[in-house]
């Protein structure tokens, strides 16, 4: 059976943000996402209460891209989510599919990739993001469509409805690993009420050795040890290593959304830390509401001057508000 490709928008526009801001571009924004940052502007595309993706076959989805390609007269693509990393596969097979093309990729830079783009932007996030470290069960991903395999709560419709959604979308990204509170039916309950993303990659949990069972059919229970290594707990702000070589290329911004001034003392501590270049770093006002960002853009855009880095605006939310597929 074909796997399926979950996206959440396909569209025209233009780059609202960053080096390439102003230039058009068609957007895939793939379904999921390994983080639950608080002011996300797209959780349409992966928290629970707003998830929303349509399924595509690969030659689907390339048929899209190449109508809308010719349509628009733009060979230029801009992979974005939720976390398109968690689509690696998927993204290889475009690129391999329209060499010609250009590749852009907005990430939370938390998952490896090698693939050749032909620009990266990394939105490292924040303390103001406040995005949750997973505390949970880690279980063999199981590749396949039979819904009947890790049944959550079969007797709520609703919930077992959104579960099989998961599961089948996840079945195309081959190294997923699914993460759940718990494999007792009655708790699984518990993670369609949380924030948290539902999957996570071998890759990025290589981070942690100890802790992550290999695919060996076993689940093993991480929590106490995840919440006792302050390395881990700390880990959302920080990039370590792995990271930071990973995105370590010529072609790679570092964009950091800010709200306040500690989040600019913050940005810069992690620059100087791992040796980014100010030249590559972005600095842009969080807000999904125009007058919020063109409050905030003000003052940002006074700050990056004495501090050698670019200011960058919410193009789209200027233009258009915060509204989808726009
Ligand atoms: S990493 Fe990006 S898509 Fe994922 S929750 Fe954070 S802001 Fe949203």
């Amino acid at each position: 059976m074909e796997k399926l490709i979950s996206v959440s928008d396909l569209f025209f526009s233009i780059q609202g943000e960053g080096k390439n801001i102003g230039k058009p571009f068609i957007f895939i924004r793939f379904a999921l996402c390994n983080l639950s940052c608080d002011w996300c502007d797209t959780k349409y595309s992966w928290h629970k209460d707003f998830l929303d993706f349509k399924t595509y076959t690969l030659s689907e989805l390339l048929k899209n891209i190449e109508n809308l390609s010719r349509e628009k007269h733009c060979r230029n693509i801009l992979f974005t989510g939720g976390e398109p990393l968690l689509h690696q596969d998927a993204i290889r097979k475009i690129m391999n599919a329209l060499p010609t093309y250009f590749f852009e990729i907005e990430t939370n830079g938390s998952i490896e990739t090698e693939l050749p783009f032909d620009q990266i932007n990394v939105s490292f996030k924040l303390k103001n993001a406040k995005t949750r470290t997973y505390t949970l069960k880690i279980l063999p991903f199981i590749q396949s469509n039979d819904s009947s395999k890790g049944n959550p709560d079969k007797g709520n419709p609703d919930k077992y409805a959104y579960y099989c959604k998961l599961q089948n979308s996840a079945a195309n990204a081959s190294d997923l690993l699914t993460v759940s509170f718990s494999d007792t039916p009655s708790s699984v309950v518990q993670r369609f009420r949380s924030n948290f993303a539902i999957f996570v990659t071998k890759s990025y949990l290589s981070g942690f050795p100890k802790y992550v069972q290999q695919n060996d059919g076993q689940s093993r229970d991480v929590q106490n040890k995840f919440f006792q290594d302050k390395n881990i707990q700390n880990r959302n702000h920080q990039i370590d290593d792995i990271r930071h070589k990973n995105f370590l290329r010529k072609n790679v911004s570092y964009k950091f959304v800010i709200s306040h001034e500690n989040d600019i003392l913050e940005a810069l501590n992690i620059c100087e830390q791992y040796k980014i270049p100010l030249k590559n770093v972005y600095l842009m006002p969080e807000g999904i509401r125009k007058e919020a960002v063109l409050e905030r853009g003000k003052w940002l855009k006074k700050r990056c001057r004495g501090i050698g880095v670019q200011f960058t605006p919410r193009l789209h939310i200027l233009l258009w508000g915060n509204k989808r597929g726009v």
